[in-house]
């Protein structure tokens, strides 16, 4: 089974500045849109997260790379230049997600589902794009933000 080549890159990214720059060398999970309370002070309104293996991301640049823990079982990475939101990190799970306004150019990914939008803000409506709503993190989906 070693045929598999898993350092082909699937996409890049940065943050506003350049001071952090990334490569994904795997498969890109498909967007989850998470309005919990923390993803939506993080970013200002909510967080747009695909993900990817842990292995599979590589920074090409981290001076501006810093991380905040934002809670007992999680950290979030950012610039710490320029703010830019880039990533969220579980401890202990295999898998980092990635902020999807951060990737360039066209990703090939998709929305996949709405989550925690019991915290969703009064002035949108995360029901709009048709996509699966789930009030809290859907069984099937790995929330980015708790
Ligand atoms: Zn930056
Ligand atoms: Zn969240």
């Amino acid at each position: 089974m070693g045929s598999e080549t898993s350092s082909e890159k699937q996409g890049e990214g940065s943050c506003l500045c350049g001071a952090v720059r990334y490569e994904v060398r795997g498969p890109l999970r498909p967007v989850i849109y998470c309005h919990c309370q923390q993803c939506r002070k993080s970013t200002g309104h909510y967080m747009a997260a695909t993900a990817a293996a842990r292995e599979d991301l590589v920074l090409t640049e981290d001076r501006g790379l810093k991380w905040y823990r934002s809670s007992d079982v999680a950290r979030r990475g950012f610039c710490g230049t320029c703010g830019s939101t880039l990533f969220w990190e579980a401890d202990n799970r295999g898998h980092i997600a990635i902020a999807a306004g951060t990737l360039d150019g066209a990703t090939g990914i998709k929305g996949e589902a709405h989550i925690y939008c019991d915290f969703a803000g009064d002035y949108y409506n995360p029901a709009k794009d048709g996509l699966p709503v789930h009030r809290a993190h859907g069984a099937s989906v790995m929330p980015p933000g708790d």
